[in-house]
């Protein structure tokens, strides 16, 4: 009912309609007409293939702001139009009418991802938002899940019903968004990465086919939906192994220690991490260096949170060289699984998940913390609060320590996920004021810093970016892997499915480098 309100409602509104003589056919490989897309007219030439339930509207619509709203708004993608689908039939529909207009479309589910070649989109919003159950199968090992699931609501359904599986580690994030490109969180100590434990998928080509894609149909394209799968299709739903929940609560314990703090710490956590070999329950740590005023005004305080699956006594036995840290201040509990998030400030009210801010953002991936690099990041950090509080104040250095068990125990060369000897994941980043290009340029100076910073502690190591976290103007090689062999798989992929590169906007394989930012 509210779909044919609302389609009803946008049928009313009429805009002048681009002439379609003007616009460039799917076959012309780079279209560059200006275009301005009429809804009215999209309604009521799409309108009529579509279901009943779905939704088209433009920015002159209340739900337009909540449709596209981001969480980095560095560079936004420009929507022209909002579809979202009813069924996942539709969503083929909508591909191959945007062909024929040569209009560029872009599938989006919770509006996280942040790369910068998104800032060139400028298009229809495939919006996956109506694609949200989730159907857990008879035998109980797997289950289907809707293209547009998140994070958050997985892990509360599946629990519920005794289940776990694969997700990410904020709530608010979806799953295909991190799925695609590997996908690191809680459970991936025991289970691997949400690449990892996708057995199919049903995928909406470029040229709008929509086809099955498992290890017997359009294998190859199996292959690379798990690491590359943004630069290759829509998936309108997937199935998942799931497994039975575990423990029935989870310990956490977060600390915040003084810079001085800094060695015992980064030591304590290589000790812990092994560089590999991280005790399988001891399933997710993560660290912020970040301002805490209520500590010190002057240098910025170590944050850190880790999660057991398990009970407190094998936890604080793994966690006793960081209770011998001595702690401004540290909080301990024991929560089922999905309230975890909340525990390590990963829900959907956290600070992270805060849509609507300009975010600038560097990652490297690290196997080992190396105690110079990170010396060398918390004074520059310290530097920045006393020559530019404002930078300071936003900024946040993230470092992830998973456990690895699951995703080092599958063949690197199984999928598109090239960096499985990473251990840790890293990221800065640092909010700015809008609009301030002197903000912005000193933030990026200090991102690539911090970045470079981390790289340079492992010099025999290459430069890895992992897809999701990357910025967008790191290379080809590191966010899909260094290896040649990987790289000309990953290209023929790209030209056997998707020929005219119409997924190309975040971080494209092939097509122009973004330009660096400063
Ligand atoms: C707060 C925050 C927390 C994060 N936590 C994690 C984490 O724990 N683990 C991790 O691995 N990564 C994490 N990331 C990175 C995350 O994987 C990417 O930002 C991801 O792209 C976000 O997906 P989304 O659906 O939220 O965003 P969107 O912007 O909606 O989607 C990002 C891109 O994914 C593609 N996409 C999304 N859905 C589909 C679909 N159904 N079919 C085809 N393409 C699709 C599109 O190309 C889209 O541009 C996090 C990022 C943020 C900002």
């Amino acid at each position: 009912m509210k779909g044919l309100l609302s389609l009803a409602s946008c049928l009313g509104i009429f805009h002048t309609l681009v002439a379609a003589a003007t616009i460039p056919s799917y076959f012309e490989r780079s279209p560059s007409t200006p275009r301005k897309l009429s809804v009215a007219q999209v309604q009521r030439e799409l309108g009529s293939r579509l279901s009943k339930s779905t939704i088209i509207f433009g920015p002159e619509d209340a739900r337009y702001g909540d449709a596209t709203s981001r969480w980095n708004d560095f560079a936004k993608p420009k929507f022209q139009i909002v579809i979202e689908p009813g069924q996942e039939s539709d969503v083929a529909s909508i591909v191959k009418y945007c062909n024929e207009k040569s209009i560029e479309f872009l599938a989006i589910n919770k509006g996280h991802g942040y790369p910068s070649s998104l800032g060139s989109f400028n298009g229809v919003q495939i919006n996956m938002a109506q694609f949200r159950t989730i159907t857990i199968q008879p035998n109980g090992k797997s289950a289907w899940f809707g293209g547009g699931v998140f994070d958050g609501q997985a892990n509360r359904y599946l629990w519920d019903q005794g289940y776990v599986t694969t997700t990410g580690s904020c709530d608010c994030v979806g799953m295909m968004g991190p799925g695609l490109g590997g996908g690191h969180g809680r459970h991936e100590g025991p289970h691997g990465m949400i690449s990892d434990n996708i057995l199919q998928l049903n995928v909406v080509l470029a040229d709008g086919t929509a086809v099955r894609v498992n290890n017997t149909s359009h294998s190859d394209l199996l292959w690379a939906m798990k690491g590359a799968g943004h630069n290759f299709g829509i998936v309108t739903s997937f199935e998942m192994k799931v497994y039975p929940r575990g423990p029935d609560t989870w310990h956490y314990h977060n600390y915040v220690w003084r810079g001085d703090q800094l060695e015992a710490v980064f030591t304590a956590l290589n000790n812990f991490h092994g560089n590999g070999s991280t005790p399988v329950n001891m399933t997710t740590n993560f660290g912020n260096m970040l301002l805490d005023t209520t500590v010190s005004e002057k240098e910025p305080v170590l944050w850190w949170t880790f999660a057991y699956r398990g009970s407190a006594a094998e936890a604080e036995k793994l966690l006793a060289p960081f209770n011998a840290i001595e702690a401004v201040r540290d909080e301990q509990g024991d929560v089922p699984f999905p309230q975890v998030a909340a525990a390590q400030q990963t829900d959907e009210n956290s600070a992270i998940c805060q849509h609507n801010k300009v975010r600038i953002t560097a990652t490297a991936g690290l196997q080992m913390y190396n105690l110079t690099a990170e010396r060398l990041i918390f004074e520059g950090f310290k530097k920045r609060i006393a020559s530019d509080p404002t930078l300071a104040a936003g900024a946040v250095v993230l470092h992830e320590g998973y456990s690895t068990a699951g995703t080092d125990a599958q063949n690197p060369n199984d999928s598109a996920y090239p960096f499985r000897d990473d251990h840790h994941l890293m990221l800065v980043q640092i909010i700015i004021p809008p609009n301030n290009k002197t903000i912005e340029q000193e933030a990026w100076k200090w991102a690539n810093e911090v970045r470079d910073q981390w790289n340079q502690g492992q010099p025999t190591r290459p430069v890895n970016a992992y897809v999701n976290y990357a910025n967008g103007f790191e290379s080809v090689e590191e966010k899909y892997g260094h290896e040649a062999w990987r790289l000309k798989k990953l290209r023929d992929l790209k030209a056997k499915y998707d020929p005219f590169n119409r997924f190309r906007f975040y971080n494209p394989i092939v097509g122009k480098k973004t330009a660096g930012p400063v």
